[in-house]
C-alpha cells in the first residue's frame, strides 16, 4: 500500500490518518519486517490487528524471509528468500562505481523455458504479488546497507506474463521509495501481443511510461541469454 492508501486504511480502522503516515515510514524508511517492530503505533491496535493471523504469521506485514546470503569477491550480493508461502525466490545487488542495481524476479519459476536458462526448466509455479517484488529490493537495501539507484527485471520469470505486478510495483518504487523511473529496466524475452498492454497499462497506472525496455534474443532459439 502507498501512503493514501494506508492513511484511508488506518481511518477504516478507527484510527487517525496519521499513523498510516506512521506505517507508510516504518514499511519504507524505516524497513520494519514485524508488526511488532512498529513500536511507534499504539499497543491496543497491534494487539487488535495480531488477532486474525495473516498468512506469514501474527505478526506479518509482508516481507519475506532472508534463507540464504552470497557475497561475491566484487561485493555482488544474492539473496535466497522465502515467500509467505513457502515457495522461494531470487534477488541480486550488483554494486558498480557509485550505483547499486538490483535484479529483481517477477515469478516464482518462469514458463519461457529458454534452453540457457536453469529457472526455466523448473517451469512456472506463480507470479509475484507486488509486495513480493518491493520486498526484494528493500531486503537487498538491509543487506548492502546502501540505498539502490537501480533496478532490473531481469530475475526469474517473465515480467511481461506479470504485467499488473510489475508496474505496481514500478508506482512502488517511484513513490514511495523515491526512485525515479529512468532508472527502472523491465526486460523481456518477448511475449506475443503484450507490449501494446504494457505500453496502455503503464500510460494508465504511471502517468507515463519511462523506464527501459530491454527485448532479449528469442527464448529456444538463441544460445545467448539477455542482450
Ligand atoms: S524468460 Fe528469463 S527466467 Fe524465464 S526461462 Fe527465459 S531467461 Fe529464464
Amino acid at each position: 500500500m502507498g501512503l493514501a492508501q494506508l492513511e484511508r486504511w488506518a481511518e477504516q480502522q478507527g484510527q487517525p490518518a496519521f499513523r498510516g503516515r506512521q506505517l507508510h515510514d516504518w514499511l519504507y524508511a524505516k524497513g520494519a519486517h514485524r508488526l511488532d517492530q512498529i513500536t511507534v503505533l499504539p499497543r491496543a491496535w497491534r494487539e487488535q490487528l495480531t488477532a486474525s493471523p495473516p498468512p506469514g504469521g501474527p505478526d506479518w506485514i509482508g516481507r519475506s524471509r532472508e534463507l540464504r546470503r552470497s557475497i561475491a569477491r566484487d561485493g555482488t550480493t544474492k539473496l535466497l528468500l522465502a515467500t509467505a508461502d513457502g515457495h522461494t525466490i531470487e534477488t541480486v545487488g550488483i554494486p558498480a562505481e557509485g550505483r547499486l542495481t538490483v535484479c529483481v524476479s517477477s515469478q516464482v519459476g518462469c514458463p519461457m523455458a529458454c534452453r540457457f536458462c536453469a529457472t526455466g526448466k523448473g517451469g512456472l509455479q506463480r507470479s509475484l504479488a507486488v509486495h513480493e517484488i518491493v520486498d526484494q529490493v528493500l531486503s537487498v537495501r538491509e543487506a548492502m546497507e546502501t540505498r539502490p539507484s537501480h533496478v532490473v527485471f531481469m530475475g526469474m520469470g517473465e515480467p511481461l506474463l506479470n504485467i499488473e505486478a510489475v508496474l505496481a510495483a514500478i508506482d512502488c518504487l517511484c513513490t514511495d521509495l523515491g526512485m525515479a523511473q529512468r532508472q527502472i529496466t523491465v526486460s523481456t524475452v518477448g511475449v506475443p501481443k503484450t507490449l501494446p498492454t504494457l505500453a496502455e497499462r503503464a500510460l494508465e497506472r504511471l502517468g507515463r511510461a519511462q523506464f527501459t525496455l530491454a527485448v532479449s534474443c528469442m527464448p529456444r532459439i538463441s544460445g545467448c541469454g539477455r542482450s
